[in-house]
């Protein structure tokens, strides 16, 4: 039995009757850059996430790029993040010529140790960017308070979290910016490139539409250097069927990840499963164990014929990038944990004879 990572064939004959007319009224209309489905997805994923501006572009690194350059970071200017993520959360901080600050994770849910995050704060702190990796919810109330006491901008990198509950609001709009991915193995995820920022501010909503559309507030009137960054009018149809489904698809998904977390518990000794902290809901966008015997397991998943992979193999402070400002620094935690985790597969379309399989070929590796 083969088993991808994430299963998009079966989610695509799922949704193929509803996705494919779409798709063609859409090319037919031939508006194809900002076009009213455009518009139409944005006010919708607003509604969604209880925001007053969603504000669409090109990709998850955009939104980031955007969001960054719309609090008017600057060279010389430190931003505290994650080393445990993936490369766009902190590359992004480096093309406004600012400083990415690494600190360490919390070894039970991933996300940034907020101890060590107050820490790091100095004269030149000028934002914190929490990921909520793999789904989970940063607890961001103590992040709030110390962006309000040092004057900070708290930007939350949502891209593997949309649909993900925190203190009553949705992933990404608890902080001044949120920002999310559309790649296709997101949570919410398009046939293409995308990405979304979410603000209830309305002058940060602003700055962010000028800067994405090449720093003009009044047509070929250009006021600040800005980007092309625009999402497609054929990926927004898309996202738009699918933003439907996705509060099923994330509870899917955390039915899976309960029903790994049963099958996975009489090996408690040798894997150690994902630990969800309570602090809202996780919606799994990826399930995560962590063993010392990683690489055992990997080698018996995979000749299985069942993928599985290392995210993060490289921690971003170990990253040649990053190495002129972070080459020195150890991050224990952070190490450990990418020395020993592996994500299973998971997909709301994946069967509950599938996920009985792996587990099984893991008991068997481990025996
Ligand atoms: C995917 C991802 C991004 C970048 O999104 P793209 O749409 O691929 O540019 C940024 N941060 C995190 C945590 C991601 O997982």
């Amino acid at each position: 039995m083969n088993i991808p990572m994430l299963d998009l064939k079966a989610e695509y004959e799922l949704l193929r009757e509803e996705v494919e007319p779409a798709v063609l009224a859409a090319l037919a209309a031939c508006q194809y850059i900002g076009g009213p489905n455009v518009k139409a997805f944005e006010a919708e994923a607003a509604a969604y996430a209880g925001v007053r501006h969603a504000i669409s572009c090109a990709s998850g690194t955009d939104a980031l790029l955007l969001a960054l350059r719309a609090i008017g970071l600057q060279p010389g200017d430190e931003v505290i993040t994650t080393p445990f993520t993936f490369v766009a959360t902190a590359s992004t901080i480096l093309m406004c010529g600012a400083k990415p600050v690494f600190v360490d994770i919390d070894p039970g849910s991933f996300n940034l140790d907020l101890v060590q995050v107050a820490a790091a704060i100095t004269p030149a702190t000028r934002a914190i960017v929490p990921v909520h990796l793999f789904g989970q919810p940063v607890h961001l109330a103590p992040l709030r308070a110390l962006c309000e006491k040092h004057n900070l901008m708290l930007i939350e990198d949502a891209a593997q979290s949309f649909g993900a509950d925190y203190a009553g609001c949705k992933s990404g709009a608890y902080g001044d910016i949120g920002c999310t991915s559309f790649y296709p193995s997101k949570n919410l995820s398009a046939f293409g490139d995308g990405g979304l920022t979410l603000t209830d501010d309305d002058g940060l909503a602003a700055e962010l539409r000028v800067l994405a559309s090449h720093g003009s507030r009044q047509r070929y009137h250009h006021h600040v250097l800005g980007y092309n960054s625009r999402l497609d009018e054929l990926q927004a149809v898309i996202l738009r069927i699918k933003l439907k489904r996705l509060d099923a698809f994330n509870n899917r998904r955390i039915a899976i990840a309960e029903f790994y977390n049963r099958l996975l518990a009489n090996l408690a000794d040798q894997i150690e499963t994902p630990f969800a902290d309570g602090h809202g809901r996780h919606v799994y966008h990826q399930y995560t164990i962590l063993s010392d015997r990683r690489d055992t397991i990997q080698k018996a998943l995979t000749t299985a014929g069942i993928a599985c992979a290392v995210y993060y193999p490289v921690p971003l402070h170990q990253q040649e990038m990053f190495a002129a400002t972070h080459g020195h620094i150890r991050l224990p935690v952070t190490e450990r944990t990418a020395a020993r985790c592996l994500s299973l597969p998971i997909s709301p379309m994946l069967k509950d004879e599938q996920i009985e399989y792996i587990a099984g070929v893991i008991r068997s590796a481990l025996k």
